[in-house]
């Protein structure tokens, strides 16, 4: 349990009765490695995407988009350093066969104070410490032939490099400029776990930004800053929860000039959620020697030419989703009830559903009418219609999956086109005309802050 009395448990109990995420591949006993996302979840899952494109595209003049393959040359892996260098060691336990992270191991001995250098599990004898690739590999064409052997992108930044010299002669980008892509990653994680925090299949929201050599220092520092302002003020997240932590020299890739990771709060303690690096020209450079044609730029102020330097925001997809419900599950004692409620204090931005609509009973026309009324609210926002229940039990329903706005109709709205907007974090409630419910939503969804 954390401090904001959301335990994972519960969450992922959430996730799945409510239809956010499911185990993938269920109905065969699922597969403990990945996850699938449910009608909610697709939504919150588009959203947050939405929300870092708005973000780093449609702010950002200078950052533009791109959609690189998956599969990728397998050269690519070689120059990035991932087929020499992406692997964790590890070491087998020889009496009960489990794996470990030869990292991980001196915490786990610390944690549950038992012997060190014998298997936390049984005590049995363990293996020396052997090297994993993380990569997964499979074949292109339909002969097995160690020529055709390729490998799914273990990160989306690699297509962002390969395609540099594609985008500075099709784009009218100037330096400082950046290259922005989410999609697919795969990693044969160790250990898959917590849920969707490491999995094997997950997504990224990836961002190179090019700059003058000797202009990296200020550039490193303004993403930073733009970075955990992001998830305060679009996802909703609690700074409180949200930390920069600086990579110490040892974690620090050879190529690294400084890395700071956003970690966030979780039940488990603070681990990261994004990385955000200061690459040097390492990347274009290895590509450059790796394809035989050097990758450069010509500034047209200075008529220089040179490798241009890299500032890189590295953002879990779907870890970040993980975040978002994390951050949003509350469980509340209801004034002067002696009843709670279960609510998901989302940012309207990124909640699944914006507003529900309800007639407060089924007679009268008065379904026929709210009807309507959802109707023409579904041009601008994603609505759900509900007329069975109580109307308490409606709200609790829409409270749990985070829906900001509910509307309901009685018989005033049929004398007087008034209807009630309930607002979720304050269960306020007021009166409005049907003609300015649409405005008002909009209102308070940019005036949201999280309380
Ligand atoms: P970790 O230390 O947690 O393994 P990493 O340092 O390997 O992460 P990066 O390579 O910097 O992670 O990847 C950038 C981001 O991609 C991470 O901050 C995280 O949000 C996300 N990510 C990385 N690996 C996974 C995974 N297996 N499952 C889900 N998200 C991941």
């Amino acid at each position: 349990m954390n401090e904001h009395g959301a335990s994972m448990g519960k969450v992922v109990s959430l996730c799945k009765s409510r239809g956010f995420i499911y185990p993938s591949s269920e109905i065969y006993g699922g597969l403990s490695a990945t996850w699938d996302y449910g009608p909610l979840g697709v939504e919150i899952k588009q959203n947050i995407q939405n929300a870092w494109w708005k973000e780093m595209v449609r702010r950002h003049e200078n950052i533009v988009g791109l959609d690189a393959a998956v599969m990728m040359h397998p050269r690519t892996w070689e120059a990035s350093g991932h087929v020499d260098n992406f692997s964790d060691p590890l070491v087998d336990c020889k009496k009960c066969k489990s794996r470990f992270r030869e990292d991980a191991l001196q915490k786990i001995w610390f944690e549950k104070s038992i012997d060190n250098g014998v298997c936390p599990e049984c005590g049995g004898e363990l293996t020396e410490a052997r090297r994993f690739n993380l990569m997964f590999t499979t074949q292109l064409g339909p002969v097995e032939d160690a020529g055709n052997l390729i490998y799914l992108r273990p990160e989306t930044a690699q297509g962002i490099f390969v395609n540099f010299k594609n985008v500075v002669d099709t784009s009218r980008v100037k330096i400082p400029f950046g290259i922005a892509q989410v999609g697919k990653a795969f990693r044969n994680e160790i250990t898959t776990k917590n849920f969707i925090f490491r999995t094997s299949e997950f997504e990224q929201m990836e961002m190179q930004y090019f700059v003058r050599p000797g202009s990296e220092d200020v550039a490193f520092e303004e993403w930073k800053t733009k970075r955990m302002a992001w998830y305060v003020e679009h996802i909703g997240i609690k700074p409180e929860r949200l930390r920069l932590n600086e990579h110490g020299q040892k974690e620090l890739a050879h190529y690294a000039k400084a890395a700071f990771d956003i970690e966030y709060s979780y039940p488990f303690g603070w681990q990261e959620l994004e990385g955000i690096h200061s690459r040097t020209d390492y990347d274009l450079k290895r590509h450059g020697q790796f394809c035989g044609k050097e990758i450069n730029y010509l500034d047209a102020e200075t008529n220089a030419r040179y490798i241009p330097y890299v500032i890189e925001t590295s953002s879990g997809l779907t870890r970040s989703v993980l975040v978002t419900l994390m951050d949003a599950y509350h469980e509340e004692k209801l004034d002067g009830k002696d009843e709670m409620r279960t609510v998901l204090h989302l940012h309207p931005q990124i909640a699944p559903i914006k507003v529900a609509v309800f007639p407060l009973v089924k007679k009268d026309g008065l379904s026929e009418m709210a009807r309507r009324i959802e109707e023409g609210l579904r041009e601008d926002f994603a609505t759900f219609y509900d007329q069975g229940g109580a109307i308490g039990r409606r709200y609790r329903r829409m409270d749990e999956i985070g829906t900001p706005f509910c509307v309901t109709i009685d018989y005033e709205t049929m004398d007087n086109r008034s209807v009630t907007l309930r607002l979720r974090d304050s269960m306020e409630q007021i009166r409005v005309p049907i003609e300015g419910i649409a405005d008002l939503i909009r209102r308070e969804t940019l005036s949201y802050k999280r309380s």
